[in-house]
C-alpha cells in the first residue's frame, strides 16, 4: 500500500522542530520521522495517518554523543550503527555496545536511531529494556519548554509518557560504578530480529561476592518494557553462584511480575519459560565475571 497524503517539513533546529510539532499537533497530528525503520511500514499500512511528517534528519543538534566519566549523553537522532562503532562508548558502557549489536541487521542499524527505538517502545525491543535496567533519563522538549523523565516513568503500560507535540532530544545513561551488566536474549531467528524474550541484568557485589544492588528489566515479558523490581529484591543479598544455580525464588519473582503476550511466535506460557531461561543464563554469565 501507499502512505496517506501528508505535508512534509524538514526543520534544521530543535526550536523550529518543536514549534512545527506543537502547531501541527493541535491542527490534527504531526509525527516526527527519524530512521523510518518502524514509521515507514506503519505509514505504508496506513496504521498512522499524520497531517504532517516532521523529518528530524537535518537537525544536527540531535545527533550527538558525549562520553563523560559519570554519564553518557546521546542525542535522539544518533544511529545505532554509530553507537556500535564508538570506541569510547564501548569502554564506558560495554553493555550498550553489546546490546545495540543484538538489534536487527546492520542495514537496519545504519538508519535506525536511539530516539526512534525508545519512542516506538516495542515491548520486545532491546534498547527500551536496556534504558530501564541502566536507569536512563530522557530529555523531552516542546514549544512549552523541556522536561526530563526517568526510563521508569517514560515506559508506562501500553506506550510511553511522551505527550503530543513533544520531541525526545537526548538520553542520559549513568555509568554505574562497580556494576556489571549483561543482556541475554532468546531470538526468534538465528539472529537479527526482535527477541521472543530478552533480559538485562546488572549487579554490584561486595568483596565477598554478595549482591548489594541489582537492576533487572525484560523485553517480551509484558505489553511494555518491564522492570523486574521483585526479582531485583530477591537477588539482592545473595551470592550469584548458588550450588543449584540461580535461586528459584529469583526466577519465581521475575515470572510473577511478567505477563507475556501470546502471538503467532509463541504463547505466553512459552515466553514465561523462556524468561526464566534467559534470566538464569544472564546471572550465570555475570557469575563468571570478576566482581568490580
Ligand atoms: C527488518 C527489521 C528488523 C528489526 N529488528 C529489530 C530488533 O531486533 N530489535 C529492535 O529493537 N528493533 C528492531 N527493529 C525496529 C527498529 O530498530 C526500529 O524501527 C527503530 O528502533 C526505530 O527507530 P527509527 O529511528 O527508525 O524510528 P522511526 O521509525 O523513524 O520512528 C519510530 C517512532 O518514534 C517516533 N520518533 C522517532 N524519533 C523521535 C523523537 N526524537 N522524538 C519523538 N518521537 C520520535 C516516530 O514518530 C515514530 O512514532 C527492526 C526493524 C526492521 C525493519
Amino acid at each position: 500500500m501507499k502512505p496517506p497524503v501528508f505535508e512534509y517539513m524538514a526543520p534544521r533546529t530543535v526550536e523550529e522542530t518543536v514549534r512545527v510539532l506543537g502547531a501541527a499537533e493541535t491542527a490534527g497530528g504531526a509525527v516526527p520521522l527519524a530512521g523510518g525503520q518502524s514509521l515507514m511500514p506503519l505509514l505504508n499500512r496506513r496504521r498512522v495517518r499524520p497531517s504532517l511528517l516532521v523529518d528530524l534528519n537535518r537537525v544536527a543538534d540531535l545527533d550527538t554523543l558525549i562520553v563523560g566519566e559519570r554519564t553518557v549523553r546521546i542525542g535522539a537522532l544518533t544511529r545505532l550503527r554509530t553507537l556500535e562503532a564508538h570506541g569510547p562508548l564501548r569502554t564506558a558502557l560495554p553493555v550498550l555496545h553489546d546490546t545495540v549489536r543484538l538489534v536487527a541487521h546492520p542495514q537496519v542499524r545504519s538508519r535506525a536511531t536511539l530516539g526512534g527505538s525508545l519512542c516506538h517502545a516495542d515491548p520486545a525491543a532491546e534498547l527500551p529494556t536496556l534504558a530501564l535496567a541502566l536507569g536512563a533519563r530522557l530529555r523531552l522538549a516542546s514549544a512549552g519548554g523541556a522536561r526530563t523523565e526517568t526510563a521508569d516513568e517514560f515506559f508506562a503500560a501500553g506506550g510511553t509518557s511522551r505527550l503530543p507535540g513533544e520531541l525526545l532530544t537526548e538520553v542520559e545513561f549513568p555509568v554505574p560504578e562497580g556494576f556489571r551488566f549483561h543482556f541475554e536474549e532468546i531470538p526468534r531467528h538465528a539472529h537479527g530480529g526482535f527477541p521472543l524474550v530478552g533480559v538485562c541484568v546488572g549487579v554490584r557485589r561486595d568483596a565477598a561476592g554478595t549482591v548489594t544492588h541489582a537492576r533487572i528489566a525484560a523485553a517480551g515479558a509484558a505489553d511494555h518494557p518491564l522492570r523486574l523490581t521483585e526479582a531485583e529484591r530477591a537477588l539482592t543479598g545473595r551470592q550469584l553462584g548458588a550450588p543449584d544455580g540461580v535461586a528459584r525464588d529469583v526466577l519465581d519473582a521475575a515470572t510473577a511480575q511478567a505477563s507475556p503476550p501470546s502471538d503467532l511466535h509463541g504463547s505466553g506460557a512459552f515466553r514465561t519459560a523462556l524468561l526464566r531461561t534467559a534470566l538464569r543464563r544472564a546471572v550465570t554469565t555475570l557469575n563468571g565475571q570478576e566482581t568490580a
